[in-house]
């Protein structure tokens, strides 16, 4: 027997309708690349969402065609991904930090058909352009009177001669929830990148998801800043959840340099940011450079690499903020957990629950996982047993764009698809996971393994250190010994043997590092994780001591 009750497809278009019917004066607020602030509201950007999918039809785009976006966090790019994705096109979000090949693989390998950017990714799309044959519609995402003349771009036209002529009336259609809505590549940091392709589905399920108090927390009273880029997994999924709820927004623009977020921050009260850590890292050093403090922010969410203990100590201690530390991939729409205690939790002792604030937390519901073995047995959750960390749900990856890299997915014995993360992971009895390392991060040294994650954090709780990377070195004996590459804070002095020493008694003497070596800069990739990748080249001619 079936259930009876209506079964509407879980569409994008139906969150810009809501926001627009139920939040229509809710603020949305935009630092543009011409550094003015911009205001707009739910109800304007329904209003030219709707305006884009009739300019959309009229260039005479399939359904299911790409539209990629290179642009930074503002309210245009926020009309795209409803304007786009509710026609039925697909929204292609382009990371602007990559080299311009790996772009114009990247665009030939989606066949975008149309790319709408920044003025200031003008060079950029220069850049590719002439290898992006496939590329019929470039948009600049600015007014009619700031395009170029002589861009060399054919038919290079304005957003807002585009769009703004349109009518607002527009009818979103009707389609299958599982057509997909919009695309993003991984980074690539093995061979070339792939492609997530995310569905209607599991976009809307996400953003409920994400909503949850145990997750982001988000209502129509909170005002949330993602510094996190819309082109890094959607600015994981906060437009999407903040239509849902109807909260105010705050967008940095290029802005993202400590003094630009703080003045919004404060500008606009905000109540919840959300970013990787190297940016909270901009933040802090500004505020404790100038004395500042908080009035508005209640929490921040901290992902996409391990939230260094010293931070969650100085946004919890010093700062009264909560820090939300989140985990998650591009497979993963990303959410996958999010460290926010329960009832047992909150009866430890200072010191034991911010062992566990440290960790990344529990499964968002929707989101299943489990470690297992290298044979594929799962795991004990005893906050102990280390594996890889397998993932299942209805946002995260069957397959990638093209059946690229193969068949994703690990059966286990009863016919379960299990995405493996390529992460290795604790689970405690009260289902806190903590990422122990990336499996290819992890340091091999004479059988046992050593966390990077550990080391780095250790270095990073020392006051002279700004940002540490441990790697592992061959060892003739030991098979590989960890190293750790240190940037120091600005004026701030520490010595290789003070820094091995402050080491002592934090963890086992086997897992302290062999050496220190101190860098200007720890190169960062295009979402401002750490490339560990081009840091190990950088470091080929390096010789352990000793060996
Ligand atoms: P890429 O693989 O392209 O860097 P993602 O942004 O999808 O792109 O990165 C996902 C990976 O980032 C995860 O598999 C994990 O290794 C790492 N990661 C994300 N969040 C955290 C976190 N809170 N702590 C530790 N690692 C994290």
């Amino acid at each position: 027997m079936l259930g009876q009750m209506q079964s509407q497809p879980l569409l994008i278009s139906s969150l810009i309708t809501h926001a627009e019917r139920h939040h229509a004066s809710g603020e949305i607020v935009s630092r543009r690349v011409e550094g003015d602030i911009h205001r707009t509201t739910w109800g304007q950007v329904a209003r030219r969402s709707r305006q884009v999918a009739n300019a959309l039809d009229s260039l005479h785009l399939a359904f299911g065609e790409r539209v990629a976006t290179l642009a930074w966090n503002g309210y245009r790019h926020l009309e795209l991904y409803f304007g786009v994705s509710g026609t039925g096109r697909v929204l292609h979000t382009l990371n602007p930090r990559l080299h311009p090949e790996q772009l114009a693989w990247i665009v030939n390998h989606a066949d975008d058909r149309a790319i709408c950017f920044d003025m200031s990714f003008l060079p950029l799309v220069q850049a590719v352009a002439g290898k992006c044959p496939g590329v019929k519609h470039w948009i600049a995402l600015c007014d009619a009177d700031k395009l170029p003349a002589d861009s060399g771009l054919l038919g290079l036209i304005s957003y807002e001669a585009w769009m703004s002529g349109q009518s607002e009336r527009y009818v979103w259609p009707d389609m299958d929830e599982n057509s997909a809505s919009s695309m993003c590549y991984t980074s690539g940091t093995t061979g070339n990148p792939k492609a997530a392709l995310y569905s209607h589905r599991s976009t809307i399920l996400h953003a409920y998801s994400g909503a949850l108090p145990d997750s982001l927390n988000l209502s129509a009273r909170d005002c949330v800043l993602p510094v996190v880029p819309m082109f890094h997994v959607n600015a994981w999924g906060i437009p999407y959840s903040a239509a849902a709820v109807g909260c105010k927004l705050v967008f940095p623009g290029p802005a993202m340099d400590g003094k630009s977020i703080y003045e919004l921050l404060e500008g606009e009260k905000v109540t919840m940011a959300a970013g990787v850590p190297t940016v909270w890292q901009m933040l802090l050093g500004h505020m404790q450079a100038n004395q500042l403090r908080f009035s508005s922010m209640t929490r921040t969410v901290i992902g996409g690499s391990a939230c260094p203990p010293a931070m969650i100590h100085a946004f919890n201690n010093q700062y009264g903020v909560a820090v939300l530390h989140a985990w998650g991939m591009t497979e993963m729409s990303p959410l996958g957990t999010v460290c926010t205690l329960k009832n047992a939790q909150l009866d430890l002792a200072p010191e034991d629950r911010t062992k566990v604030l440290l960790k990344q937390g529990r499964a968002v519901y929707g989101v299943d996982m489990k470690i297992v073995d290298e044979s594929g047995n799962e795991l004990p959750w005893d906050g102990k047993a280390y594996g890889d960390l397998l993932v299942r749900g209805p946002w995260i990856i069957a397959s990638y764009f093209k059946g690229e890299g193969g068949d994703p997915l690990r059966y286990d014995a009863d016919g379960k698809g299990w995405f493996p993360t390529g992460d290795v992971a604790t689970i405690d009895a009260d289902g806190f996971m903590q990422i122990t390392d990336r499996s290819k991060d992890v340091i091999k040294s004479g059988g046992e393994w050593i966390s990077s994650i550990d080391v780095e954090n250790i270095a990073m709780a020392h006051p002279a250190v700004a940002m540490a990377a441990c790697v592992g070195m061959k060892h003739p004996k030991w098979d590989e010994r960890p190293i750790v590459v240190v940037m120091k804070k600005p004026g701030t002095e520490v010595s290789r043997d003070e820094l091995l020493a402050f080491y002592e008694g934090k963890i086992a003497k086997w897992q302290i590092p062999d050496d220190v070596v101190f860098v200007d800069a720890i190169p960062l990739g295009a979402t401002g994780k750490m490339q560990k990748m081009t840091l190990r080249q950088q470091l080929k001619d390096y010789v352990l001591p000793g060996v």
